[in-house]
């Protein structure tokens, strides 16, 4: 250390501090790095902002943390700024994860690496690394837990359901309610799960923006016209939001609550669950996931392949993307004691 130190003085820098050091392949240690977000459409969009900002800064990076609430041509000129900057690794959680190409080819042409964070990036090569929480794998809990939920209440069948997805430009929405159609196709085909609405496609699930209130209107037309006399015994809802603006409707149309599935750990949800109302959740620990983006950036810095744990799940159409993937947990009113142990803000809510 003492060597370190001296060498630093004298104006040669160690690995560990700021000031220009290039690794084998890798670039400066106090390089200019990018982290595209899309909208502020959950609380973990919000939460990793700072966790970027915070976690860049301290390993001698110069962050640039952009949000797109305009839409997809913000995002696409806050990219390129992030080019012209100069920027050794752009992070992108895309808005709509298929109108990036031209930028990405830029970022390429300039040497960038991309890294795709919690959203695939789409019908492009210009794509390095993906990391995220496994998305199919989210789609699946939900479905078994709104199964388990429903059974909890009622051990024989059959179920009424209904079935929201997220927004169609969010690539992440397909996933997930494909995963969830994994576990509730089946029961569906086989009569234990009946869909009044007879809406069971992709398509006629979503929910533009991931806004609440999209998914509030759509749940009274289906209540007002399905759901007249008949008992909807479950919804399943792709995120926390959508759960909350499923179980207002529900309220307002005066009817017994239903099982209702979410994502995200979002602080009203948690304490819904706590209350017996929103059935469950899904923990995808924000934190992790910045973390573990910072771990690819710092070994992009000095020159190291960051680690990837799946080289076959995630194809975006032009190639399968080397991804990192992190477990999500679902959680129920059963866990939720023990689910938050670590967290900051749910631990002390929870326990
Ligand atoms: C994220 C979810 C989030 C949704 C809406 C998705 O891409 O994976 O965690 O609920 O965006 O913000």
């Amino acid at each position: 250390a003492i060597a370190a130190l001296a060498l630093t003085a004298c104006g040669r820098t160690e690995p560990g501090t700021t000031g220009g050091t290039t690794g084998a392949a890798g670039f400066a240690q106090d390089a200019a790095i990018g982290v595209a977000l899309p909208k502020k459409t959950s609380e973990n969009w919000v939460l990793a902002e700072k966790l970027f900002n915070d976690g860049l800064t301290s390993a001698g990076f110069k962050p640039t943390v952009q949000f797109a609430n305009n839409g997809v041509a913000e995002q696409q000129n806050q990219i390129s700024a992030m080019i012209a900057k100069g920027a050794k690794v752009i992070i992108v959680g895309a808005l709509d994860g298929s109108q990036l190409g031209t930028q990405l080819q830029q970022a390429k042409d300039s040497g960038a690496t991309i890294i795709a964070y919690d959203r695939l990036l789409l019908n492009t090569e210009n794509v390095d690394y993906y990391v995220a929480y496994d998305n199919f794998k989210v789609g699946e809990l939900q479905g078994q837990a709104l199964l388990d939920g429903m059974k909890a209440k009622k051990p024989a069948g059959p179920y009424n359901i209904e079935l929201l997805a997220g927004s169609p430009d969010d690539a992440n929405a397909k996933v997930f309610f494909d995963g969830a159609m994994k576990v509730l196709k089946p029961k569906i085909d086989d009569g234990t799960l009946k869909v009044l609405s007879g809406q069971t496609t992709f398509e006629k699930a979503v929910t533009q923006d991931w806004k609440a209130e999209n998914a509030q209107r759509r749940m009274d037309t289906l209540l007002t016209g399905s759901y007249g006399t008949a008992s909807l015994d479950g919804v399943l809802s792709p995120n926390d939001t959508l759960a909350r603006a499923v179980l207002t409707s529900v309220k307002a149309a005066g009817k017994p609550l239903p099982v209702v599935t979410g994502q995200d750990s979002e602080v009203q949800s948690v304490k819904s669950i706590m209350a017996g109302e929103q059935y469950s959740t899904i923990n995808k620990d924000t934190r992790k996931l910045v973390e573990h983006a910072i771990v690819m950036v710092k070994d992009l810095q000095a020159g190291k392949t960051p680690e990837i744990n799946d080289d076959k799940s995630y194809n975006n159409t032009v190639k399968t993307v080397p991804a990192f993937l992190l477990p999500p947990v679902i959680v129920t009113k059963e866990n939720v004691k023990t689910a938050y142990v670590d967290d900051p803000v749910l631990g002390p809510l929870t326990k």
